[in-house]
C-alpha cells in the first residue's frame, strides 16, 4: 500500500498547493481520498484522472470537495474523448442523503459508507468513525493486508479515536491550531491533542496535515513531539508512505 499527499492545506490553498487531497494506491487501484481546492491539478503530476478508480470523500466543507465538480468535467470529458468508460464511484457518508445528487453524474457514480461494518473498495478495507465536527464527517481507517493507515479528517480530540487509531502503521492527523489554542470548539485538534493521540494509540508513524496559515509550522512538530516519540512530520505535497 502507497499513501501519498497531494494537498495539506486546511480552509484554502497557498498559491500553488492543495487543501486536504491524498493518493491511495495499491497494485494498480488509485483511490483519491478527499478533493480539496487546488487538489485536481496537483494531482495529475502523479496520475492521469482516467486511472483514478474510486473517490472517498470524508466530508462536505469546501477544503475538501471543492474540486469535486471539476473531476466530474475532467471524467466527462475523458468519456467524450473515449478515454474513459463507465462511470468513477464516489463514496460518501448517508448522513446528509442529499448529497447523492452532487455525486450521481455523467462520468460519477455516488456510494453511501458501509457504517455499521468493514467496506472493501478495490484492494483496501475501510472502516469509519463519525468525527467530532460541526459538518458530519468520517475519520477512515484504511487496512490492506498487515499495513493498516488512519485519516483523522477534520475532528476535535475524542476518545474512541485513539482506539480506532489503534496500532496503525500511519497516523495522517488534522493539525489546525497550536497548543494552548481551543481547537475542540471549531471541531479540531491542536498540536498538543495530535501528540496525545498519536502516543495513546501506539501508532507507529505520523503525518500532520490540515495545517493553519499562521504561525511556524515547526512549532506544530516541536509541541506534538513534547508528547509522542515515534517518527512525525510535517505533510507536503509528494510526501510518500510505503509498506
Ligand atoms: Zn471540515
Ligand atoms: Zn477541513
Amino acid at each position: 500500500m502507497e499513501m501519498k499527499v497531494i494537498g495539506f492545506w486546511g480552509a484554502y490553498p497557498e498559491k500553488g498547493e492543495a487543501t486536504s487531497c491524498f493518493l491511495l494506491q495499491h497494485e494498480q487501484f488509485n483511490l483519491v481520498i478527499d478533493l480539496g481546492s487546488g487538489s485536481l491539478s496537483r494531482l495529475q503530476h502523479y496520475i492521469d484522472i482516467t486511472d483514478i478508480h474510486a473517490v472517498v470523500l470524508s466530508h462536505f466543507h469546501h477544503d475538501h470537495v471543492t474540486d469535486l465538480g471539476s473531476f466530474q468535467y475532467a471524467g466527462l470529458v475523458q468519456q467524450q474523448l473515449k478515454n474513459l468508460s463507465g462511470k468513477i464511484p464516489i463514496y460518501a457518508s448517508s448522513d446528509d442523503q442529499s448529497v447523492m445528487k452532487q455525486l450521481n453524474h455523467q462520468a460519477t457514480v455516488g456510494k453511501f459508507y458501509h457504517l455499521t461494518e468493514p467496506q472493501q473498495i478495490g484492494p483496501f478495507t475501510f472502516t469509519f468513525i463519525k468525527t467530532k465536527h460541526p459538518k458530519t464527517c468520517y475519520a477512515m481507517r484504511i487496512e490492506c493486508g498487515d499495513d493498516v493507515i488512519v485519516y483523522t479528517a477534520d475532528t476535535a480530540y475524542f476518545k474512541d479515536l485513539v482506539h480506532f487509531s489503534k496500532d496503525a502503521d500511519l497516523l495522517i492527523a488534522e493539525t489546525s491550531f497550536y497548543k494552548g489554542m481551543n481547537g475542540a470548539k471549531a471541531g479540531h485538534m491542536t498540536s498538543e491533542e495530535v501528540g496525545q493521540l498519536a502516543d495513546q494509540a501506539q501508532v507507529k508513524e505520523v503525518w500532520l496535515s490540515h495545517l493553519p496559515h499562521f504561525g511556524e509550522h515547526q512549532q506544530l512538530l516541536d509541541e506534538a513531539s513534547e508528547i509522542y516519540n515515534g517518527p512525525m512530520q510535517l505533510a507536503y505535497e509528494g510526501l510518500t508512505w510505503q509498506s
